[in-house]
């Protein structure tokens, strides 16, 4: 007899990694699948971050990790927050872990008690709200559609604070929308937030690197809130290393301190040889990192432009990451050979069964009206996708 949690009962899967294992199960049985619903880099890991792994092995890195990380790990971290943001922590104000998402795990696990609300700007990433969830806290999403670029307002984020608000969530480069924030948009956020002295600001930067707008900028740069930002990146993105699992964060010393204890319980640290590697990703040349940017951005307006030439769809030019983020609502209540498409999971089902790409439901993202494709592809597979979407689309009545 399954008697499961009601923790569990209640937590919807990672729509994005349940699209990813649709498109493996369809390529595994040989169907020529094009994956555009998994975001991650289609680039392998840069050969001197692969020699820093090989490395680790040699040297007998194969004992337990400090719980927090390695210091040189940190050190390279402190000194990648300074050079890069501008921001200063010190080696005991970060904490290594399993992937960005275990930093953003550990510390809503840490901040957030039953009822506690956090605010979430939609389109969000997938995990936010069922993070949230697992912690009994209470998702409160305020709304940014493609009118308003994906941006939510000052405006907007005051009018959703109550004295319950416990956090607020905020991502630029934004996953699934590409938004990014400019320094002025952040100030205006700051603002509000002054007011607001007992909310906590969780900051993910984890699509830094790949911006096509200029500079990265940080909501914890301004000195009044500093004290109450966890800013949370990692090497998955920047560096190819999405399978590696390191991610960190850089947070008050009283945060970093409970989730040493959390992470103690629950893994130990993250793994001896990632942790090499990613030490040699932060301490490094940067060529890769930019070069890898480049591609990005030829493949994005690659396409924005092919995106365009399909007659009803609608969408903004990404300033950051890799996804596009069309509207896809004029396709919404048609019909193929009899079925009729509904919603934005019925409209991916068809085009991963029909066209053989996949992508993600914006319904996953807090938006119904939109569906997310990754463009971390080579551009021969993104012309073929379009292709085949333009095609699939086509038929629909
Ligand atoms: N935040 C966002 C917005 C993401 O898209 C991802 C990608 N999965 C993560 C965090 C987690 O990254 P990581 O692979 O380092 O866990
Ligand atoms: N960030 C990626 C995505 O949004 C990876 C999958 C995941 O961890 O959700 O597709």
């Amino acid at each position: 007899m399954e008697s499961l949690s009601r923790r569990v009962n209640f937590l919807s899967p990672s729509a994005t990694v349940a699209m990813n294992q649709k498109a493996r199960d369809l390529k595994a049985k040989g169907i020529d699948v094009i994956n555009m619903g998994v975001g991650e880099p289609d680039f392998n890991t840069p050969d001197h971050i692969k020699d820093a792994a090989k490395k680790a092995i040699d040297g007998n890195f194969s004992f337990y990790p400090p719980v927090t990380g390695f210091p040189d790990l940190k050190k390279a971290v402190v000194e990648k927050f300074k050079r890069e943001n501008n921001l200063d922590f010190t080696p005991e104000q970060i904490m290594v872990s399993c992937g960005a998402k275990h930093a953003l795990s550990n510390s809503l696990m840490a901040l957030i008690d039953k009822d506690d609300e956090v605010i979430i700007p939609a389109p969000y990433w997938v995990s936010y709200v069922e993070l949230v969830k697992l912690c009994e806290g209470k998702p409160i999403v305020i709304e940014a559609k493609y009118e308003s670029s994906f941006k939510i307002t000052p405006a907007q984020l005051e009018k959703a604070i109550t004295p319950k608000t416990k956090a607020f969530l905020i991502c630029s480069p934004s996953n699934p929308s590409g938004a990014v924030y400019s320094r002025n948009e952040l100030r205006a956020f700051a603002d509000v937030l002054q007011k607001h002295q007992k909310i906590f600001i969780l900051s993910d930067e984890i699509y830094e690197h790949i911006n096509f707008v200029g500079v990265h900028e940080s909501i914890a740069q301004f000195p009044e809130l500093k004290d109450r930002v966890v800013v949370i990146n990692g090497v998955s993105k920047a560096y190819a290393m999405t399978g590696w699992r390191i991610g960190y964060m850089g947070a008050p010393l009283w945060l970093t301190k409970a989730c040493d204890k959390l992470q103690g319980q629950m893994t130990t640290g993250a793994s001896t040889i990632a942790q090499k590697a990613a030490v040699a990703a932060l301490t490094s040349d940067q060529q890769c990192v930019k070069d890898m940017n480049k591609a990005f951005r030829r493949r994005k307006d690659l396409m924005v432009k092919l995106i365009r030439e399909i007659e009803g769809l609608k969408v903004c030019d990404p300033e950051g990451a890799f996804y596009v983020f069309p509207v896809v609502k004029n396709y919404l209540g048609m019909s193929i050979n009899g079925r009729k498409i509904n919603t934005t999971e019925e409209l991916c089902m068809y085009l991963l069964e029909d066209a053989h790409i996949s992508t993600v439901p914006g319904d996953a993202f807090g938006d119904p009206d939109c569906i997310r494709i990754s463009f971390a592809n080579s551009d021969e597979n993104l012309i073929e996708a379009m292709r085949r979407m333009k095609e699939a689309l086509g038929r629909m009545k």
